[in-house]
Parts: structure tokens; sequence; C-alpha cells
């Protein structure tokens, strides 16, 4: 069964956008962003109590927005010590908004001093996909990474909580890893993958 030649990834996360982009280009598909489609529009409120959610808000919102069938995904860390938080909060966890290099460090400083005392440091990360024809839910696939939380951070790729995300599997945290691993074993990777598959069955 053949894919569709693109697809409407609707995000405004740079980061999300190469992970995605680098996943579909493997197997032929290109992946248009909002930057070319509703660089202007406001983005949604994702004020959803779950993952679920708020990537289907999102891919409802955008495809109603374009006219096109949309993909948007919602992904987050969910800490077992603290009850799955930062969880659905995760991109504002620590009430900063704008730019997101800065958030995220005031995050991550937020999550170390939560953790400060606390010894189980597992947690995972979930990542949502949504496609969506308008308000029609096409289909939904959620992907899942188990870690550790360390205090002190590693690495220099990806974004967020990564480099405070070490996979005891590789050694590593996801900070640390190429993209193509990150890829290979992410939440969102799993995601993409099941998407794909849920695609094909739809051609
Ligand atoms: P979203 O854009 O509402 O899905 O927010 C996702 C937030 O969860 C990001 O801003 C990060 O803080 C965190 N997050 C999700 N996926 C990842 C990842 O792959 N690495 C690091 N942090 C992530």
């Amino acid at each position: 069964m053949s894919l569709p030649k693109t697809i409407v990834f609707a995000t405004g996360n740079t980061y999300k956008l190469r992970e995605v982009g680098a996943m579909l280009a493997e197997v032929g598909v290109e992946v248009v962003g909002l930057d070319k489609l509703a660089a202007d529009l406001d983005e949604p409120v994702e004020d959803g109590d779950s993952f679920e959610a708020n990537a289907i808000l999102k891919a409802r919102y955008y495809s109603n927005a374009t006219g096109q069938i949309c993909l948007a995904d919602d992904s987050g860390l969910a800490v077992d010590a603290l009850e799955g938080a930062p969880g659905v909060h995760s991109a504002r966890y620590a009430g900063v908004s704008g730019v997101r290099e800065i958030a995220d460090a005031a995050n991550n400083q937020k999550l170390i001093e939560a953790l400060r005392d606390i010894q189980d440091r597992t947690a995972h990360f979930v990542c949502v996909m949504a496609l969506c024809r308008g308000n029609e839910v096409l289909a939904t696939t959620r992907g899942e990474v188990e870690g550790q939380i360390i205090e002190d951070p590693r690495g220099e790729n990806g974004f967020g909580y990564d480099p405070h995300f070490y996979v005891p599997e590789f050694e590593c945290t996801t900070a640390q890893m190429e993209p193509e691993q990150k890829n290979a074993i992410s939440h969102r990777g799993i995601a993409v993958r099941m998407m794909l598959e849920r695609l094909r069955g739809m051609m």
C-alpha cells in the first residue's frame, strides 16, 4: 500500500518538525510544516487533561484552519515519583513561555529541584499522535520510552528534558544520542511508525 506524498505536521516546535520530518523522509513522505501553511494562525489553547485530548485538539484545529488532513502530537515527561508530573504541563512546567530554550532551562531546573531528595528517578516520555480530517479523528497512536532522571545534564542534542533523561539500555541521555538513534527508540519515533502503519492501512 502506498503512503501519501505529503503530510501536514501541525507543530510550532522546530525540533519536533525535524525529528518527524527525518522519519517520514525515510519512507518518501514529505512533511509540510505550519510555516508553509498557516504561519499567521494563533496556536490553540492546549487545555485537554490528557496527551490524547491535546493531540486531537491540535490536529482538529489545524485541519479545520487549513482544509488539509493534519497530523499533530502532544508529548511530555511523566515522572513516577511526581505522580506523572509534569505530564501534559511539560512545556510550561515552570510557568515560563516564549523562547523555548529559556523555558526548557527553567523546566529542567524545577524538575531537578522537585526530585532533590527523592531516590526513585524512573520516568517516561509519552507521545500521542493524532491524524484528523476536520473534526473527524482518523487515527491516534501512542509511544512511550522508559528512562531515569539524572541531576547533571548530559549532551547537547534534542530539546526539552533530553539532557536529564537517561536511558539505561544505551547508557546515555536522549540528548547524547544522534538524531537517528533517538528516533529509533523514542516515544515520538514509536508513535510515528505506528501512524505510518495506520496510514498504510487507509491508503
Ligand atoms: P507539546 O509541544 O505540548 O507536546 O510539549 C511537549 C513538551 O514536553 C516539550 O516542550 C518538552 O518539554 C517535553 N518533551 C516532549 N518530547 C520531548 C523529547 O523528545 N525530549 C525532551 N523533552 C520532550
